[in-house]
This record gives structure tokens, sequence and C-alpha cells, in this order.
């Protein structure tokens, strides 16, 4: 027997909207499920089905010392439905989990429909009502009538590219290639310089004007090549384009007191310092091609990617200033978010803040506490990722890089991110255990 309980609101039947949708609907909580197509269609959806796979049909590795595959090892422990279903309908993709996205989207609205408590509207909606208990979870190609709502509680920035330069781990960094002195001298050295020489150089930029690019959509390229040069553009407009940009020697002496002759700058990405991301490394190259590429400069040979750089419409909010980590605002508490639109980025990432809004919401509705996080699992870390002040807010896939470290010195590789992936698993567990049964 369904208990009285009050409507909830879900705005998008993407993949974290009919995550959520599960996980309130399960819990017994009338679920009023929108979705603005097939009578609308943003430019990267055009097919009827929910859940729809805009891209790649990858939802990345299932090995457990990969980040990735440790959030889907902690999001099975939480019930995740839509993971489930991908499972069902993989099709072989080595150690990676990839889905037929035909069978994947039937799937999951099949599954919705066995609910009584889900009402699913084909329609859009384009306005915040503050008084229902709501979920947006929109996308980053949320209609342009629900952006302009969003806009107006989203304070002072609302993105709508995201043009974003890869990331790697500072440990994969051959610091012996390195030298951390300061343009000029001038304050604190907080860039990691990679030294180029000439032949290196000029290999390099040949290599990045002839790499495979990823196909941009008709809508973005006008705003994006306005806003955002992308370097590979950059460096096709003449050989020593990039020693005058990004790439610029000029005030920087290597450990020698020699000016190099082109530098590559690494930026800390976060205040732990395990991050750094390449400065002016904004790129539309596909994402094996920026491996391949990027690992030419040297000390980068065995980087370890956190996230690639992408370049595509990505409408996502300021969650930092917005949200909690259990998605919902702080300053209109029946309004909660999910999705990429909070920052997360990815498929099985959105998905995941789809399942900790519909179950925060749900404790919320059941007059429980808000569901406190550490860092020591990856969706406990994402959740902390994107409610934490952060000045230079960029969307974040799952990484080993935002984990709380683990306690003892792990010298191999392979062994510290298994030890990771074995912590994460036991304190989902936990989380589990004090948040998400019996709600
Ligand atoms: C072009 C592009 C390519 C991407 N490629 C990849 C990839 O290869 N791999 C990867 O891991 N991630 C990729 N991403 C990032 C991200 O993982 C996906 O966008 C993912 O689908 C996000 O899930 P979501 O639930 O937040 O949004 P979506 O899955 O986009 O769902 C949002 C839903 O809301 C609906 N909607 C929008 N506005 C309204 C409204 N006002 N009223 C009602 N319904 C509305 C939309 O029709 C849509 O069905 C890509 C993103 C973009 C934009």
């Amino acid at each position: 027997m369904l208990k009285k309980m009050p409507k909830v609101k879900i705005i998008g039947g993407g993949l974290a909207g009919c995550e959520a949708s599960y996980q309130l609907a399960k819990r017994g909580f009338m679920v009023e499920l929108y979705e603005m197509k097939p009578t609308k269609f943003s430019p990267a959806h055009s097919r009827n089905e929910l859940a729809e796979i805009v891209c790649s049909n990858s939802f990345k590795s299932t090995l457990l010392s990969t980040a990735s595959g440790a959030l889907k090892a902690e999001l099975e422990i939480l019930d995740c439905l839509l993971l489930k279903i991908a499972n069902t309908v993989s099709v072989k993709a080595g150690s990676a989990l990839a889905v037929d996205r035909t069978l994947f989207g039937k799937a999951v609205e099949e599954e919705l429909k066995k609910f009584d408590n889900i009402k699913i509207i084909r329609q859009e909606v384009e306005d915040i009502d503050f008084s229902q208990p709501t979920i947006i979870a929109t996308g980053p190609l949320t209609s342009d009538k629900m952006a302009t709502a969003i806009s107006k509680i989203a304070k002072d920035k609302f993105s709508f590219y995201d043009a974003s330069a890869p990331i790697v781990e500072a440990e994969s960094i051959n610091t012996d290639k390195t030298f951390t002195t300061s343009r000029y001298q001038k304050g604190d050295s907080d860039y990691i310089n990679c030294p180029m020489d000439k032949d290196t150089y000029y290999s390099f930029v040949n290599e990045l004007v002839n790499a495979k690019k990823a196909t941009l959509h008709e809508f973005e390229k006008a705003d994006i090549f306005e806003g955002c040069m992308p370097i590979e553009v950059m460096a096709s407009r003449g050989v020593d384009t990039l020693r005058f940009g990004p790439l610029r020697p000029v005030g920087l002496l290597d450990n020698d007191g020699k000016r190099p002759f082109a530098v590559v700058q690494l930026r800390r990405e976060n205040s732990a310092g395990d991050l750094y991301n390449l400065v002016g490394f904004q790129t539309n190259l596909t994402y094996g091609e920026q491996k391949r590429v990027f690992s030419m400069i040297p000390a980068l040979e065995n980087a370890e990617f956190v996230k690639y750089g992408v370049m595509h419409a990505n409408t996502f909010i300021n969650s930092p200033k917005l949200l909690d980590s259990n998605f919902n605002m702080k300053e209109h508490e029946n309004i909660y978010f999910a999705g990429q639109i909070t920052g997360v980025e990815g498929y099985v990432e959105s998905i995941m803040s789809g399942l900790i809004a519909g179950v925060a919401m749900a404790r919320k509705l059941n007059g429980k506490s808000k569901i406190q996080f550490n860092n020591l699992t990856i969706i406990g870390a994402l959740c902390n990722y994107i409610s934490t002040e952060n000045e230079n807010f960029q969307p974040m896939n799952a990484n080993f890089g935002i984990l709380e470290p683990l306690d003892e010195i792990i010298k191999d590789k392979q062994k510290r991110k298994e030890e990771y992936a074995k912590r994460a698993i036991l304190n989902t567990k936990k989380l589990k255990e004090m948040y998400f049964d019996g709600i």
C-alpha cells in the first residue's frame, strides 16, 4: 500500500531525472516526471525514449583499479537502477561497460512505467515552482526557457560552454624534467614548468595540428570559436604561434638559468595540489588523441589524465555557491538539482547525482537528516566537490585525486588504486546503512 506522500516534480527525463524518479518512487513517493521530448529536442537529443545517451555509448571502465569502476561498484551497493539496466543491455567493449543505446532507453522507460506512482508527462517545464518539492535535472542542454528561469537564481555564474583543459594527477608528472620558478621570478612558484627543446616543440606542434578532432554540433561551432580558441586551432595558424602564446618561455629560466625554447605550464587544480591542469590547453581533440599528443610533452609521458579537455555546450550552475552536498539549494529548501547541470561530468556521474538527489529528497520529506559525506568514497568526494567553495569551479568526473589520501603509503600504483576502491566500497556500505536503508 502506498503511503500518502507529497508529490515530487522531476524536470528532465534524462539520466539523472530517471534515476531520481526511481529512487523516490521505490520509497513510495508520488513522482511527476516531466520530459520535453518529443515535442521539443535539445540540439544533441534525437530519440523519443527517456534516458537518452547523447554521444559515446560507453559508461567507461568497470575495473576496480579505475575511479569509474569504483564509482560503479559504489552505485551497485546503493541499488542504482540505470546501472543495473546498463549491465543487462551491454555490448562487448573489453573492460568497459558499453550499452546498446536503443535498448537502454527503452528498458529505463519500461522500468519506470511499472511504478503506479510515477506519472511521465511529456511537456516542457518553463518555470520553477518554489512551493513544490522539485528536482531540476534538465541537463547540459537545458531548454532556453528553463535556462532563463534557472539563471534568475544562479547568482553570478551560469556557464553555457565548457571549454576546459585536461587535468593530470600530480604524482604522474615526471618532475625530473620540470622546474618551478615563476615568470620573471615574481610571486610564488605555483606552476610546474615543462620545458621543450626546438625539435620536441616542432614535432609536438605537427602532431597537434594533424590530430583527430571530436565532431562539434552545428550549434556549438559559432559560440565556441568566438569565446575560446582550442589549442590545436591556435597551433594551425603558424608553427610558432604557441611559442608566442600559451607556451611562451619569456621570463622563465630553467634550473640551469637558461630560457627554454618553449614551456608548457601546469597549474594547480585543487588546494591539495594533487591535480594539475595544462594551462591554455582547451581542446577539441578526441580523448585518445589528447592522451597520445599531450604525452609528448616532456614530463607528461606517463601522465594520468583524470579529465580530458572538452569543448561543448554545457550548462552548469555555480553549485559551490548554490547547493549543499545533498544537491539541495541553500536558499530554496524545496529545490534540488541533479545531473550534469550540477557540475558532475559524465554519464555515470550524472546518474549518481540523480540517485543522491532522489534519496536526499526522500529523506527530507520524511523528516530525516541530510546525508553527511566524507571523501572516502567517490560518491561522497564528488558531492563534496560540487558543494565546496571553488573560484574556478569546473565540472568534474570520477577520479581518485579527489579522495582522501590512504593512511598507508603504497608505492605500487595499481595496488594503491585497488586499495582506494576497497576502502570506497567499505565506506559505501556504511553510508547505505546510515542513510539509504529504511526510508
Ligand atoms: C554534446 C554532449 C556530448 C556528451 N558526451 C558524453 C560522453 O560521450 N560521455 C559521457 O560520459 N558524458 C557525455 N556528456 C556529458 C553528460 O554525461 C551527458 O550530457 C548526460 O546525458 C547528462 O545527464 P543529465 O541527466 O544531466 O542530462 P540529460 O541526459 O541531457 O537529460 C536532460 C533531459 O532533460 C530534458 N529537458 C531539458 N529541458 C527541459 C525542460 N525545460 N522541461 C522538460 N524537460 C527538459 C531533455 O530533453 C533531456 O531528456 C556529453 C554532453 C554533451 C552536451
